[in-house]
């Protein structure tokens, strides 16, 4: 099964992502993840990505797609995958159309998580992860058990993306409106659009998931 999740930064991509990973064993393909670690290793790819996002602009789309389509044949993504955070533009899912036709692949299912602009840059600003093991944490609706030390591995040490500051958001926030948004006309078009509620709690909104993708008509 080959999904995409679609939705603004902050909608819960990356949780929902990492919960399908592991119910259907598929892999969780996130560009922002892969764009992070090549930052911090100061490969010319990070170098170049490093100010774009920390304006919270996208990426040029020949840089990310061709980072795609080296992850997509990784062993891990025999089974299927899911895409979180990439496409991001018309051009974007062109591309990935044509790669996976290439491949013999289809895309079983576009799911767009929905979420109100105004509850996205306190949820953005709030979360922080585990420098350790990645665990996500929020000021105030995921907060560690005891300040300061990670509920799952016991470590002290945690990260905040550069890119979360409240100003930043702003600025993602708009290039969702004016790039990304336009794709959900894109796959409606091709029949694939589904819907969740991402304003619910992460249960309730794993549930709605799985109810779409478990329904019979979907099982590739
Ligand atoms: P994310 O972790 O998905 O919120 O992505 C963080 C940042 O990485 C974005 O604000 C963009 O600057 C960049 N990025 C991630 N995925 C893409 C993509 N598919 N196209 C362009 N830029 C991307």
């Amino acid at each position: 099964m080959n999904l995409i999740l679609l939705g603004p930064p902050g909608a819960g991509k990356g949780t929902q992502a990492k919960t399908l990973q592991d119910r259907y064993g598929i892999a969780q393909i996130s560009t922002g993840d892969m764009l992070r670690a090549e930052v911090k290793s100061g490969s010319a790819i990070g170098n170049e990505a490093r100010a774009i996002m920390e304006r919270g602009d996208l990426v040029p789309d020949a840089i990310i797609t061709a980072m795609l389509a080296l992850r997509v044949q990784k062993p891990d993504c025999a089974g299927g995958f899911i895409l979180d955070g990439f496409p991001r533009t018309v051009p974007q899912a062109e591309a990935l159309d044509v790669m996976l036709g290439e491949m013999g692949l289809a895309l079983n299912h576009v799911v767009e998580l929905q979420v109100d602009d105004a509850a996205l840059v306190e949820r953005i600003a709030g979360r922080f992860t585990c420098a350790s093991c990645g665990t996500g944490y929020h000021d105030r609706f995921k907060p560690t058990q005891q300040a300061g030390v990670c509920d799952v591995c016991g470590s002290h040490e945690f990260i905040r993306r550069a890119d979360d500051k409240a100003e930043t958001v702003a600025a993602r926030l708009d290039a969702y409106h004016r790039q990304t948004a336009p794709l959900l006309p894109y796959y409606q078009a091709q029949g694939k659009l589904r819907h969740v509620d991402g304003m619910a709690d992460m249960g309730s909104v794993a549930k709605q998931l799985a109810a779409i993708l478990d329904a019979p008509a979907s099982i590739a």
